[in-house]
């Protein structure tokens, strides 16, 4: 691969990662007793903040 194929590659990756943390951030948000709506456990919870980061580095 020639360094233009390896940065068109990486960059359709970071941008399917920032879609999937951007994704997991929307479905699990807090519910009314503070626990996420998308798998029970305490607000955030780790996929919550597993989704954050993958924004955080990817988009
Ligand atoms: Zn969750």
């Amino acid at each position: 691969m020639d360094q233009a194929a390896v940065r068109d590659a990486f960059s359709r990756y970071s941008s399917a990662q920032a879609v999937f943390g951007l994704s997991l951030v929307r479905r699990h948000r807090p519910g009314g007793t503070g626990e996420c709506r998308a798998c029970g456990r305490p607000h955030p919870c780790e996929q919550r903040r597993r989704g954050a980061e993958l924004i955080v580095h990817f988009g």
